[in-house]
């Protein structure tokens, strides 16, 4: 049975919840397309309100004359508040985003993990001191940038949320959160958990606002002094242009056409193991998604024969009716997303490839595609090059190893790869030859909250997750003295 869905929710911003100066925002149920609550819509007032108080908060001191590890404590703490009420923030992110409800969890667990992982590294940063000889005395050290801007993508808000908000406040900045207008109802229960826990007013603001609005007033504020976006190359191209403007840093984590080489002699069992996971987790919908499989002509048949089976066995449907961990996908985000990647699917046809499985839309309401899979695809094909950002694999071939490395370094992105080999030689000069930032050998998503990430080319700059993002929140002050 469907929970009940508060039917309004408010930003937050300076310490109160509150309503937006462009109205409500209705968000729908992508499983149903039916409205499912509003949301206060945030104006470029609203977001000049919650920079000030960011900035207010941080030049009072709050958040840097205290000791790390009492901050620490506190952003463990928002991640204890959302994994107590697991099983009042599943149901509804799953009724706003589409995506299973034992995925909806594992979102939650995400969080909660980025809270506690970066609470837990609120005192390990240190500065370090350099000798310069006799008469002085000389030390670093690591100052939080001040009022941190973060704008969240809809397809995991509440973990991209937790990523920044997490390293941010640990490093003792004071935040200002976009999130994202397709489903940011969860979110509410983070700027919830960031009161309960007791930060002052200012410290973290949570908003919702349009993207060309709210979020392009964010990003161009004089007063951000760092700011962190997930999201697609066109947009994160505006932010780091909005960036420049103010000689601000930015992380960017863009998109991704990540590729898995998969030499003959893998474990085929487990390679398809982890194509379920790579590419219908979140029905696609992850820049980190495993949408190519680059495998070598002598497996190929197998290999597809496999992924056709298992890309049919996926029961796909609303994910409030999934609450079990397994084979199931739900709708994806939104009837626009669901048609591009539809469409994309009937030009790959188009282009020659061969649609070995999938490609249709259900025959039912909200924005399901089935799992979709092709076969002879060509690295120049538009299907090979460009993100899908759904439940499409691409499969190519090779023949030689340098083959497989061409065409997997063949797109202009670079976020993440992977490798499926019982060689280890092949497995370390492959992953050494990727260009990717991140390298999966033998399981797809290996590593987690504590291993960076981020990509090469146009997937973006900096990193996010583990010890390399704290050092995105935090500027090197050098104090040199002169002792005699
Ligand atoms: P998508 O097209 O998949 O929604 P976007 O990159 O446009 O991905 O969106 C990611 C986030 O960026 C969302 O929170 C969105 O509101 C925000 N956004 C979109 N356009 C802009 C913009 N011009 N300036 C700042 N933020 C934006």
């Amino acid at each position: 049975m469907a929970p009940d869905v508060k039917s309004y929710w408010q930003n937050y911003i300076d310490g109160a919840f509150v309503d937006g100066g462009a109205g409500r925002l209705t968000v729908d149920d992508p499983a149903t397309g039916e409205p499912l609550a509003e949301q206060a819509l945030a104006d470029a007032a609203d977001v000049n309100r919650a920079v000030a108080a960011a900035k207010r908060c941080h030049e009072s001191g709050a958040l840097t004359v205290m000791r790390p590890v009492e901050r620490g404590r506190m952003v463990r703490a928002i991640g204890q508040y959302l994994l107590d009420r697991i099983d009042t923030i599943a149901p509804i992110h799953t009724l706003e985003s589409g995506k299973p409800l034992w995925e909806s969890r594992i979102e939650i667990e995400g969080a909660a993990r980025y809270f506690e992982y970066y609470g837990n590294q609120a005192e390990t940063l240190e500065g370090r001191s350099i000798p310069l000889g006799g008469g002085y005395l000389d030390f670093t050290l690591l100052e939080p940038y001040g009022v941190s801007a973060q704008i969240i993508p809809w397809n995991y808000p509440l973990e991209m949320t937790a990523r920044s908000l997490s390293a941010g406040l640990a490093t003792g900045n004071c935040c200002v959160v976009k999130t994202p207008e397709l489903d940011p109802l969860a979110n509410g229960f983070i700027a919830e958990a960031v009161e309960a826990v007791g930060f002052p007013a200012g410290a973290a603001n949570i908003l919702c606002g349009l993207g060309p609005d709210a979020g392009a007033a964010l990003a161009s504020h004089p007063d951000i002094d760092q700011m962190v976006f997930t999201g697609s190359v066109a947009t994160g191209i505006s932010i780091a242009t909005a960036a420049a403007q103010n000689v601000v840093p930015c992380v960017l984590e863009l998109g991704g056409k990540s590729a898995a080489v998969v030499y003959p002699d893998c474990d085929v069992d487990n390679l398809i193991e982890n194509v379920r996971w790579g590419i219908y987790f979140n029905a696609g919908q992850v820049c980190s998604a495993m949408s190519r499989v680059v495998v070598h002509r002598s497996i190929h048949d197998e290999v597809v024969d496999g992924i056709v089976e298992m890309a049919k066995d996926i029961t796909v449907g609303p994910g409030i009716d999934q609450p079990e961990f397994g084979a199931t996908m739900g709708a994806m985000i939104s009837e626009k997303q669901r048609d591009r990647a539809a469409g994309m699917v009937q030009e790959a046809e188009r282009d020659g490839a061969t649609l070995a499985t999938g490609g249709h839309k259900l025959n039912r309401p909200g924005f399901f595609l089935e799992p979709t899979v092709f076969t002879n695809v060509a690295p120049d094909m538009t299907i090979a090059r460009e993100e899908v950002f759904g439940p499409v694999l691409s499969v190519l071939t090779f023949d030689t190893d340098e083959e497989a490395i061409q065409v997997a370094n063949g797109t202009d992105y670079g976020l993440v790869g992977g490798v499926f080999t019982r060689d280890l030689d092949r497995a370390t000069t492959t992953a050494q030859r990727l260009r990717a930032g991140q390298v999966f050998v033998n399981e797809w998503y290996a590593g987690g909250v504590e291993t960076p990430f981020g990509g090469y080319g146009k997937s973006g700059y900096g990193r996010e997750k583990g010890r390399e993002a704290l050092l995105n929140y935090v500027q090197t002050k050098n104090v040199a003295i002169r002792t005699n």
